[in-house]
């Protein structure tokens, strides 16, 4: 049995059925071997509100509550840029908890810090400050209130706008910010951190200067060709990766 296994950036979407049955022989198989398993955000491509979900939703979160029903198991969930307005309805039904972004868990007695990934991309102030306003819990709340096919619009053209956004962004703009990563690592006084979003899969090593310990940043893959996931087991992590 492992640990625990951390997955993040599925980017679920009913036009990618191929992604939603890897994500269904995962839960089926890899997710069997553990009794705590990690969605570090982005689990779908977008989410426009609890009370907007449709067959495919129900489908995803029918995988969830058949992990999370086992008495032995915990499921966790941080939300990403993309599925941050999953609500207390999607929680109810998956069976998942919800943890904010940043948490900090214990493995093993060590202190492992969980981030989605957008807050450590600094450099992208144009999405940090749309993150602000659409996270606003008074906009949150207007949006809530506005009839879901108009919702429905408005998201799809917030998807296109950031495609095109990506496009035009250099890639540093898009990978996260040194400094950001130290600074977030030295306020939680952790040497592990674990992140996803920005889809480079990796093991970093990193030094904190100051006390000269190392550090390490996993960065999780999102799934696409491939399925990601980072696997901790006998006080390892193991990134791994498989076919979709
Ligand atoms: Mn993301």
């Amino acid at each position: 049995m492992a640990d625990a296994i951390f997955i993040a950036d599925l980017h679920l979407t009913p036009e990618r059925p191929d992604i939603f049955r890897a994500f269904v022989s995962f839960m089926k198989t890899t997710a069997q071997t553990t009794q705590q398993l990690y969605i570090l955000g982005d689990l779908f491509d977008y989410w426009v509100g609890d009370d907007a979900m449709e067959a495919f939703h129900k489908k995803v979160i029918h995988q969830m509550k058949s992990y999370s029903d086992s008495p032995l198991n915990s499921l966790y969930f941080m939300p990403g840029n993309r599925d941050f307005s999953l609500g207390k309805e999607f929680i109810r039904l998956s069976g998942a908890q919800w943890i904010n972004d940043p948490s900090v868990i214990y493995l093993n007695h060590q202190a492992i810090l969980l981030m989605h990934g957008d807050l450590l991309c600094r450099e992208d102030t144009r999405y940090l400050r749309y993150r602000k306003i659409i996270r606003n819990p008074l906009v949150v709340k207007l949006l809530h209130l506005t009839p879901v096919q108009w919702r429905r619009k408005l998201g799809k053209k917030i998807r296109q706008q950031s495609h095109q956004d990506k496009q035009k962004k250099s890639q540093s703009i898009m990978d996260v910010t040194p400094e950001a990563v130290i600074e977030n690592m030295k306020h939680h006084h952790v040497q592990t951190l674990i992140h996803g979003h920005t889809h480079r899969p990796a093991i970093h090593e990193i030094s904190l200067t100051d006390n000269n310990t190392s550090a390490k940043r996993y960065v999780l893959g999102d799934w696409n060709k491939n399925g990601w996931y980072l696997e901790a087991s006998h006080q390892d992590l193991t990134l791994k990766c498989f076919n979709i």
